[in-house]
């Protein structure tokens, strides 16, 4: 069953406004095939899901078909429990918000009776409650229902279990015959279709099957992100689960350009994909996208409608999609085929509330993560590293070293001395291995030779450096800052093979100033933190950026707080 837009399922304006101000993009499919029947008169039995919007689907038309001028009660909505009881009034308190002169009450044991009372007396045309108080109020004569143009039965099956079957055929048995009767439940025992065969004409039967099914392998999480932490995070667990090929959607084109720009900044192959592309630029990209050019493409939901990519590791929603519909499109590119995928979803501030809904209606399974720190970045690394080793050695795809390894054995060094160092000499800034100690800076990473590197571009799918030329000093490991020093962010890590000694140098060779202006350095896959002094960190910033370190273009700006706050 499909959904469609409100406004082509016949409902008035004043609907239209209210599901626009709740969000709501389209009719779910539960919607789409209830409302219209129900409008036109129809009795109707609606089976679904939890979630799937069964709430909207009897509230519209009861809505649409009551009249405001009339103070009677013309609607009667019965519900297994208070909390149902007050949530549907609230979402029916909304959806009429824009009819004027039209009012609903909840009425349920436990509240006061007075109250009842005067709301009842009121004049109010839409009444919701438990059957018990419904009866009682029937009984009392406080609530008269010789206007009465609709009953719903919202969880059928609940009210029965709960044995308000009696209750529900006396209510039934005393309301004009006129009315019209709603049947919701997510199931259909016996004893519901009794109810429906004796109680309803003719009734248009209503059944969706439920799509929680649609993408079971695609392992699905989530986190609660500052907004301005985002790109931060993001990066993080591109570089922590080693992504290569995925989907990053925005919510708008401007986000889609900036985050574009941002992740290709920071050394990642990055395309965009958006409605303000010309066809043919579209089509470009997507071909070299399929053709994995690049590696993450960040696109709108409309751009990418189109796209008939599989195999994608990951999807990331850095922007909350509008709707559950959407975000069951967006991460079902991933996982095809039978293969596991990943979906990823950011959220923040209020968003939370909205994936919840998402979360209810569509019957999600994603859980909660928290964003990896600093350490557990650099940890995931060393875990890479070290299968990488271990696929060479399996393999066998290396050439033999025996003289240099066994020179170095004679002289009395210990394999794993020798391990270690080449390792180090591998990674080039900090090496893979336990966090960060309290160790101050240290001085021998300040010398300011400047250091002549291979000249090679590395390649995209090849971020660790295969060879290095020349020893490095030790690294240092970020500390925190020192009094008068501010950190830079650098668009070069580890993956453009700078060093300490190589930024050091750079900065003393470019500014003149002398390598104590220079503080702990960090250098990352991507990108690099350094501490510089602050008096001279705008220069340094100015003259570094647009150098060129192995055709790599420099960029260094004063690191925002989110840049160096997640540790
Ligand atoms: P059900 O009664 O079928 O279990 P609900 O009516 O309680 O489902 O709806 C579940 C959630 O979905 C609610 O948070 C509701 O606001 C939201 N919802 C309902 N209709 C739509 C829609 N058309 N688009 C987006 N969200 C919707
Ligand atoms: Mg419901």
């Amino acid at each position: 069953m499909e959904k469609r837009p409100f406004a082509e399922l016949g409902v008035s304006q004043e609907i239209l406004k209210a599901v626009h101000k709740l969000g709501y993009e389209e009719a779910s499919p539960i919607q789409t095939a209830v409302i219209p029947a129900a409008m036109a008169g129809r009795d109707v039995v609606g089976q679904s899901a939890t979630g799937s919007g069964k709430t909207a689907a009897f509230a519209i038309p009861a809505i649409e078909m009551a009249k405001a001028q009339v103070h009677k009660v013309q609607v009667l909505i019965l519900c297994p429990t208070r909390e149902l009881a007050v949530q549907v009034a609230e979402e029916t308190g909304k959806l009429l918000l824009f009819k004027r002169g039209l009012h609903v009450v909840p009425i349920y044991g436990g509240q006061s009776y007075d109250r009842q009372f005067r709301a009842l007396e009121s004049g109010v045309q839409i009444v919701i409650g438990t059957p018990g108080r419904v009866m009682d109020h029937m009984e009392r004569g406080t609530l008269k229902l010789d206007g009465l143009r609709m009953v719903v039965l919202d969880e059928a099956d609940r009210m029965l279990d709960m044995g308000f079957r009696d209750d529900i055929e006396h209510i039934l048995s005393r309301v004009p015959p006129e009315r019209q009767l709603l049947f919701f439940s997510a199931t259909m025992p016996r004893a519901i279709q009794d109810l429906i065969g004796r109680y309803s004409r003719d009734p248009a039967w209503v059944k969706i099957e439920s799509h929680a099914h649609n993408a079971p392998q695609v392992d699905q999480v989530y986190y609660e992100v500052d907004r301005r932490s985002k790109l931060e995070v993001l990066t993080r667990l591109i570089d922590i689960n080693d992504f290569r090929y995925g989907l990053i959607f925005c919510s708008t084109k401007i986000m889609v350009d900036e985050l574009d720009q941002q992740l290709h900044a920071r050394g990642y192959a990055t395309d965009r994909l958006h409605g303000d592309l010309s066809q043919m630029q579209r089509t470009r990209v997507m071909e070299k996208f399929r053709k994995r050019a690049f590696e993450f493409l960040v696109a709108t939901d409309v751009a990418a409608r189109g796209l008939d990519v599989d195999d994608l590791e990951v999807v990331f929603n850095f922007d909350l999609p509008n709707d559950a519909e959407d975000y069951t499109h967006r991460i079902g590119r991933t996982a095809r085929a039978g293969k596991s995928g990943r979906a990823v979803t950011f959220v923040s501030g209020r968003e939370l509330y909205r994936l919840q809904s998402m979360v209810r209606f569509a019957n999600l399974k994603i859980r909660r993560e928290t964003a990896p720190s600093l350490v557990q970045v650099d940890e995931a690394r060393a875990n890479l590293f070290f299968e990488k080793v271990r696929g060479v050695i399996d393999a066998g795809k290396f050439e033999r070293q025996d003289r240099v390894v066994d020179r170095l054995l004679e002289e009395g060094y210990s394999s794993t001395d020798i391990c270690s160092a080449l390792i180090q000499l591998l990674k080039g800034g900090s090496p893979p291995g336990p966090p960060p100690g309290p160790a101050p800076a240290s001085p021998e990473r300040k010398a300011p030779a400047e250091r002549k590197a291979p000249a090679k571009e590395p390649a995209a799918e090849d971020p660790e450096p295969e060879e290095r030329s020349e020893p490095e000093p030790p690294p240092t490991r970020r500390t925190g800052r020192e009094a008068g020093m501010t950190t830079l962010f650098m668009n070069a890590g580890r993956k453009h093979l700078v060093t300490t000694g190589e930024i050091v140098g750079k900065i003393t060779g470019v500014t003149r100033l002398t390598a104590e202006v220079v503080g702990a350095i960090d250098i990352h896959q991507r990108h690099s933190l350094v501490d510089v002094a602050e008096e001279h960190a705008e220069l340094i910033a100015r003259k570094l950026s647009g150098i060129r370190i192995r055709g790599h273009s420099l960029k260094l700006s004063l690191a925002t707080t989110d840049e160096k706050a997640l540790d």
